[in-house]
């Protein structure tokens, strides 16, 4: 596993958060994205070399509301890049971890993606990330 890629945060309104993380970080964010398969429109910012995703529900039924519904808004989940998904979901299937999708999924951020439950990591929801190579023409 490498460097963390950035943190994701649950946010219940994009619009009102993005203006606050502007002020907290002093520069706006840098793109809106919606991945309408989670069920989420996340904004991206950057401070520095590290990268904040703020993530809103744009479906009752997105797991985004249901974190929200349960915890409230805050830090939902720390993203890792990894540079070869499938070989780290074996390698962490082995060490006994639970992996939420078998097939890594396209997120936003041209990335591809797995998460770890949350039951077997501490709490913590781990995401693994992918660079998808944009060298395909
Ligand atoms: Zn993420």
């Amino acid at each position: 596993m490498d460097k963390i890629e950035h943190i994701g945060i649950a946010v219940k309104d994009l619009e009102t958060s993005n203006k606050l993380f502007e002020k907290l970080f002093g520069a706006p964010h840098y793109k809106i994205e919606e991945v309408a398969s989670e069920g989420v429109r996340t904004s991206f910012f950057k401070t520095g070399p590290n990268k904040i995703e703020l993530l809103e529900a744009i479906k009752e039924d997105s797991p985004i509301a249901k974190f929200i519904e349960r915890k409230g808004e805050g830090v939902h989940h720390i993203a890792f890049a990894v540079e070869d998904i499938e070989q780290e979901i074996e390698r962490l299937k082995g060490e006994g971890f639970t992996v939420l999708n078998e097939k890594p999924k396209k997120g936003a951020d041209n990335k591809l993606v797995v998460f770890l439950h949350p039951k077997t990591t501490n709490g913590v929801l781990v995401e693994l990330c992918q660079e998808i190579s944009t060298n395909e023409g």
